[in-house]
């Protein structure tokens, strides 16, 4: 594995401890299971029905009856619809920092897991001879 995939696998398990810490201090999406299925504060306000169990996942490719079967998808961790956002102001901002340095670092694909996105970042950092710009979540937050 060379330096740079390294350095950027880093930052992606970073990334996603950080954005999973976040989500679990304040909850925004208020997953509840009601009546059997699994609701958020996304679904409550859509069509119910339709949307039951699935959250914002259907027609995901990791998507299974018992949830996501994909491996650290950091894009879905950094990520909230507009509902979640307009309530939680502060976890969107949060949120926010963490997206634009994964962007910027390649490491933000849409339903994409760790390895997908990893191999993506890596093929572009390979092809284009841009360097990625690595800022770590320490320079970020002391
Ligand atoms: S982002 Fe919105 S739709 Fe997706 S799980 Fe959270 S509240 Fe539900
Ligand atoms: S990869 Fe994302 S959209 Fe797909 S099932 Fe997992 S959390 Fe949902």
């Amino acid at each position: 594995m060379s330096k740079i995939s390294k350095q950027l696998e880093k930052l992606y398990d970073g990334l996603y401890a950080e954005a999973e810490a976040i989500l679990k201090m304040y909850s925004p999406c208020e997953v509840k299971v009601r009546n059997g299925h699994v609701k958020c504060l996304g679904c409550r306000v859509k069509d119910e029905v339709a949307l039951q169990n699935e959250l914002c996942c259907g027609g995901c490719n990791f998507h299974s009856v018992t949830g996501c079967t994909a491996e650290k998808p950091l894009a879905c961790k950094l990520w909230l619809c507009h509902t979640a956002k307009t309530k939680y102001p502060e976890v969107e901002a949060r949120l926010s920092v963490l997206r634009e340095i994964a962007r910027s670092n390649r490491l933000y694909v849409y339903r994409g897991d760790k390895a997908m996105t990893m191999r993506n970042a890596m093929s572009y950092f390979r092809w284009s001879g841009f360097m990625p710009t690595l800022l770590t979540l320490k320079r970020l937050f002391v």
